[in-house]
Parts: structure tokens; sequence; C-alpha cells
């Protein structure tokens, strides 16, 4: 009844012999884990108990041969092995009828209610949670209620009327992972061919999102490595973890960071010198999975029918895309003309100004304070517009920039304070340096293998 863990087994042989490419760079990586993983600074929540046994159950069957062989572990569980019926809760289940299809009745769960009072929690199974039974002779000996892969509840019977009670919360192996690419056509394409999931990719926009307008500054050639924990529980992966440093060149224009918990617990990430990643105003004031890329800013002007010189930022998005706020600040218009239909404009600090035109929906009075990324109003085609679209400009001191060529001239961003720095570089240059030695790792196994 768990075809899940044997899926591994079954698909080894014929992973073998097709050997694609890629597993070849993953082997290389590995390699590296094994190294890398020792220099780490230990961190208290994810130092795993299991590492040596981790690290080996992380190896995909396809590059078994490329590596050492490993032993068999000799450790024999002596542990006497309890049948535990599982029930998975779905859709418009309920206590009844689960025990039901676990052959007890409603008596059974009745007394099992009134035999702990943390029972109540039972009332609040969703449809994937488990609940497991150990049941001799027709009777409940042991319940336990699994929420997810690292939480349960168990519960024992102790008489004829008690039950026991213990959470149980299981601590995943954290190993390091590292993945690599090259823009050949979209960001998201190209992650996907690295193995990266949707939501790492979107974390690494976050990460750069202040430095980087992923919706319109990607070019091929851009290219990206990202250094990033995996969390396994008993050899099966599990999920993603943080990620703890990444590296994104666009347009020849390299940005570093990494993740660093300072000493009062606040996690951030940085550049490798300690300055925050954070910075006062976003690149794009819109989500960049929303905007289309092929939109043609040039077109001609809908009225005058001749290009007029543009002065700001075109950003296709279909009606109904939040629009934020690129920085903290005031609102000193939210209204409606003509040409600009209903636009925003926010005022930060005394030099800068952000406006936001053309937008279906405005959220935002004139006077009110926003914060960055803060939703200002949705995209829309209001006024001299001939399709959904937000225009978005950037003045300093009344001149219009391109937010991409005044990054350097904008407010500084945090850093970490002077008397932490050493503190800073001991945690997170050994990160950097893993992430540098990935990459050569993986520049090695190619060569090796042309
Ligand atoms: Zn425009």
């Amino acid at each position: 009844m768990e075809p899940s863990e044997n899926h591994n087994e079954s698909t080894h042989s014929s992973a073998v012999r097709r050997f694609p490419k890629r597993h070849l760079v993953a082997a290389g990586v590995l390699g590296v884990a094994l190294v890398v993983s020792t220099f780490l600074p230990p961190t208290d929540t994810v130092e795993p108990k299991r590492q040596s046994q981790t690290v080996e159950l992380e190896i995909k069957p396809e590059i078994q041969q490329l590596l050492p062989p490993v032993a068999e572990p000799i450790t024999e569980e002596i542990i006497p092995q309890i049948d535990w019926h599982k029930e998975r809760v779905v859709s418009g289940d309920n206590l009844s009828l689960i025990f039901q299809r676990a052959g007890l009745s409603d008596r059974i769960l009745f007394e099992f209610m009134a035999g702990h009072p943390e029972s109540n929690s039972l009332k609040r199974i969703h449809p994937g949670h488990e609940l497991e039974f150990h049941i001799e002779d027709g009777r409940l000996m042991a319940l336990r209620y699994r929420q997810d892969r690292l939480t349960s509840q168990l519960f024992k019977r102790e008489s004829s009327d008690k039950f026991s009670y213990e959470r149980e919360v299981l601590q995943p192996d954290t190993v390091l992972a590292y993945r690599q690419a090259t823009i050949n056509d979209s960001l998201f394409l190209s992650a996907q061919r690295a193995q990266m999931d949707a939501d790492m990719i979107m974390e690494l926009a976050n990460i750069f999102g202040w430095d980087i307008d992923f919706g319109l500054d990607i070019r091929k050639g851009d290219h990206f490595k990202v250094l990033y924990e995996e969390r396994f529980l008993d050899g099966e992966k599990i999920g993603n973890g943080n990620i703890l440093a990444a590296e994104f060149t666009n347009q020849k224009q390299t940005f570093k960071a990494v993740r660093y918990e300072d000493s009062n617990g606040n996690t951030h990430y940085y550049t490798p010198e300690g300055k925050s990643m954070r910075k006062a105003f976003l690149r794009a004031p819109l989500d960049f999975r929303r905007i289309s890329s092929n939109f043609n800013p040039r077109r001609l002007h809908p009225i005058s029918k001749t290009i007029k010189p543009h002065r700001g930022t075109d950003y296709a998005a279909s009606q109904g895309t939040p629009v934020w706020s690129s920085g903290d600040g005031k609102v000193i218009a939210s209204s409606y003309s003509k040409s600009n239909g209903n636009y925003v404009v926010i005022q930060h600090g005394n030099n800068i100004q952000t406006k936001y035109l053309h937008l279906h929906k405005r959220h935002v009075k004139t006077g009110q304070r926003v914060k960055q990324k803060q939703q200002i109003g949705t995209v829309g085609s209001t006024g001299y517009s001939t399709a959904p679209h937000l225009h978005y400009e950037f003045l300093l001191d009344g001149v219009h920039r391109n937010p991409r060529t005044i990054l350097e001239k904008l407010p500084k961003a945090r850093s970490v304070a002077d008397a932490e720095l050493q503190r800073f570089y001991s945690a997170t240059q050994p990160l950097l340096a893993s992430l540098e030695s990935y990459h050569q790792q993986i520049l090695l196994t190619r060569t090796q293998q042309e």
C-alpha cells in the first residue's frame, strides 16, 4: 500500500541505462556536497542527527555508479513492529466514517473521544491528514493523527477508559543542494530545466527584485547560481528549505546575495559586503509573472498616430493585476484625467516621485501614506491606452529617469551593523565559497566529459 516508497527502486535500472546528461552534472554537485557540508557552521535547527545517512539517500539512483560504494548500514531495528492501519482523510469525511473504514464502531469512537481531552483536535481533520490505527482483537490500542509529514499526535490506551497523549514533531534532515542555469528562453523554462520548482524561482526573484526587473530586464545569456537547502525525512525528499546564497547575472551585471540571521534573530539577504538586498525602491511595481513580454511600447500613439517619445516603462499585464507602490511614500495624487485615465502619484522623500497610469481601479486616496509593495490599484486601460498595461514613471528631482540606470543614486540600503560585521563574514563566507566551489565542480565535470 506504499507505492511511493518503492518508486525509486522500480525506475532504477532504466534510469541508469538512459543516463541523462544533467545527472552527470548533479553527480559532480553531490561530490562537493559531501565536502562542503563538513565545514559549514552548525545551525541549531537544521544540524541533522543522521547526516551521513541522509547524504547517502540524497544520491539519486541514476548517479550511484559515479560515486564510491557505500557500506550497508549494520544497525538493525529491534523495536517490535506494530501493524498500523492507515486511513487518509478524504473530502466529505468525518470521524465516524473513518472509524468505520478501520472496522471500528461509533461506540469505540465515543470511547476514544472521551479518553483524553486532546482528542478534540481530531475534530479539525482535513483532507490529506492521516489517521493510523493500532487495533488488537477489535480493540483500539493506539491512534496516531498525522497532520503532515512532520507533526503528529499519538494516543495510546492506558486503561479501559483512558488514553495517554504525546505530540510527535520530527526534525527533517537538511542537506545542501545547488542549481545553476543559463537563460535561453524564459527564466521559468530555464529554471525548470535546472530542476528548480516554481516556488524557488519566485524566492530567487524576490531576493533580487530590488535590483533586477524580472519582467523586462531578463535577456538570453543571463545566468544564475543558487545554493539552497533540501529537506529529507527518512531519506525521502519532503521539500526545499531556504536559499542560502545566490548569484544572478543580468545583462552582464552580477548581483550576489547571502542569507544571514543577525544576533537579534532577524534573517535577511545581504550582499557579500553586508548591505541589505532590500532597497528603497522595487524595480518593478507588479508581479513579474503577470507581465507579458511581447509588448511593443513603441506602438503608434492611438490618438495622434505617431510614436511619442516615451518617458516611462510600460508593463503589459491583464486587467486587474495588482499594482504596488515601488517604495514607502505618500500619495500626492489619486485621480482621473482624459489622457492618464485613473492614475496615482507617490512622493518618496523630498526628491523622488513615482507615477502609475491607466489603472483600472485606484485603491488609495490623496494624502495617504503607503508602504513598499502595498497595493495601490490594478492594471487597466483607462485614458489614452489601447490595451491593458501599467505605465510607470520614476522621477528624480522632477526629471524622468530609467530606474535601471539610477540604482547607485538612490538612497543607500541598510547594512549589517559595524559591530556585527565579523560575525556576518564568518557566517556567510562559507556559503559564498560553497556557491563558487559547486560551480567550479560542475565546470570540472563538464571538462572531463568532453
Ligand atoms: Zn507608456
